[in-house]
């Protein structure tokens, strides 16, 4: 490692929505430290590099990831744009079937009428987490660099940088990793993964309605897995949909109108006719989990810790409730006059974030193996379960609580309190 270095008291690797999100809740609490974002693409202006208005993803952001949005700011520039999910519905039924009966639906608000879940577009989100950071005068944005590797000691880490014309070596207290699946700082610090593959593909695009939503959201449980509708702002809809691997490579190499026939066997005609709204995506589905969450001044944070199926589309918010964890014990060490970095504060983060992370991932995929199947009996059990819940009242109320994100240890960010 060579050349001119700069320090920091925290440096922040990955500019997605995690890493931004954590960059504004540590110059918050940590109101005269030095913070550095890096991503290997621009962070100057709002919209650029892989958050686009044009990315087809959208999120459905749980009522305590609004609270801390709210707590950082983010959430006023984004309310306009955020649909709340007033009422789930769920079927389960065979890709040929005509009608797809609702087999448990449910009210999607928590206490006092809160809609547990607001479906956001992630260009919207990312403009809007990217102005909050740019307005916090301690946060130094350095887009277009590559974090390739780092060495830490007792005192501080040191990060070598690729593509950085200013320098080549950063040093601060404390290294975040949020750089995302394929995480190469998780690979620098040795942190090795449990993964797996899925023989599925996840497709997203944006739809058009004739008919209102309402706000409600609709999961139809297909033999090749999930189909969500996710209502959006103006009439739309996005998708977010599971298909097997071979069947998804032919549909998505059909043109507009074939893919659009695919997207409508799948949707129903509650809606009435529907139109391609947006272009599509796809990317191939796995479950990965870090085998450690921390290293010496290093700790992972979003999907470079965690990936799941996007069964239930909770990545991002399991993301998010790591990013509100570390920054609580970051900031009650420094209340305390502690080192940001030090092993005790990173051990608190990750007897924190660990088992939730693996018991999410366990449950999502399992989900996905129980519900992703056309096996008659597995299907009629399955559906006498569904049954079950449609009359139990308690269950539904604390599955919208767990959406929510207000179950659980809940950081203080979650609930809408300053970290
Ligand atoms: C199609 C799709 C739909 C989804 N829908 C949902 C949903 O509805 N709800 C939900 O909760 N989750 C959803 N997810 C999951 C969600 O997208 C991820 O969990 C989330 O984006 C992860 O955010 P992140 O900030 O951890 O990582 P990323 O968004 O991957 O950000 C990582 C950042 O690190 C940068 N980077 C990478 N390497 C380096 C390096 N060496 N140096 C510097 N920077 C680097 C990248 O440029 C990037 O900006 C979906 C995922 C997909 C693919």
């Amino acid at each position: 490692m060579g050349g001119s270095t700069e320090c920091y008291d925290v440096v922040v690797a990955g500019g997605g929505t995690a890493g931004l999100a954590l960059a504004c809740a540590l110059a918050d609490a940590l109101r005269s430290a030095r913070i550095a974002v890096i991503d290997r693409v621009p962070l100057s202006q709002p919209g650029a590099g892989m958050g686009a208005l044009t990315q087809p993803r959208a999120f459905a952001l749980s009522a305590g990831v609004k609270r801390m949005l709210t707590v950082l700011g983010a959430w006023p520039s984004l309310a306009a744009h955020a649909q709340p999910v007033t009422a789930v519905d769920i079927t389960d039924s065979s890709l040929e079937d005509v009608f797809r009966p609702v087999l448990v639906t449910y009210d999607n608000t928590v206490d006092g009428g809160e809609p547990a879940t607001y479906i956001v577009e992630q260009g919207r989100l990312r403009e809007a987490l990217l102005a909050a950071a740019t307005e916090r005068a301690t946060i130094r944005l350095i887009g277009g660099a590559r974090a390739v590797g780092f060495k830490a000691n007792e005192e501080s880490v040191s990060i070598e940088l690729a593509g950085h014309d200013a320098c080549t070596l950063v040093r601060a207290a404390l290294l975040v990793a949020a750089d995302g699946r394929q995480s190469p700082l998780r690979a620098s610090a040795g942190i090795g993964v449990v993964r797996w593959s899925y023989p599925q593909v996840g497709i997203t695009t944006t739809v058009g309605l004739k008919q209102p939503h309402g706000g409600r959201a609709t999961q139809h449980f297909l033999p090749s897995g999930p189909f969500a509708i996710l209502p959006l702002r103006g009439d739309r809809a996005s998708i977010t949909w599971t298909e097997e691997s071979e069947t998804a490579r032919a549909i998505l190499a059909r043109d507009d109108a074939g893919f659009l026939t695919e997207v409508a066997k799948r949707f129903g005609y509650r809606l009435g006719a529907i139109t391609l709204a947006g272009p599509r995506a796809s990317w191939q589905l796995d479950m990965h989990l870090a085998r450690a969450l921390i290293a010496e001044r290093f700790a992972l944070v979003g999907d470079a810790a965690h990936g799941v199926h996007p069964i239930a589309g909770q990545g991002l918010n399991l993301g998010l409730r790591d990013v509100a964890a570390l920054a609580e014990v970051v900031a009650d060490a420094a209340r305390l006059g502690l080192d940001l970095g030090s092993v005790t504060v990173l051990e608190r983060y990750e007897r924190w974030r660990r088992l939730d992370s693996a018991l999410s991932a366990a449950t999502f995929d399992a989900l996905n193996r129980l519900f992703s199947n056309d096996w008659t009996p597995l299907r009629s059990a399955r559906d006498f379960g569904l049954g079950l819940v449609e009359r139990m009242p308690g269950l539904k109320r604390l599955f919208v609580a767990e959406a929510a994100g207000l179950t659980g240890d809940v950081p203080r960010l979650l609930r809408g309190e300053p970290a």
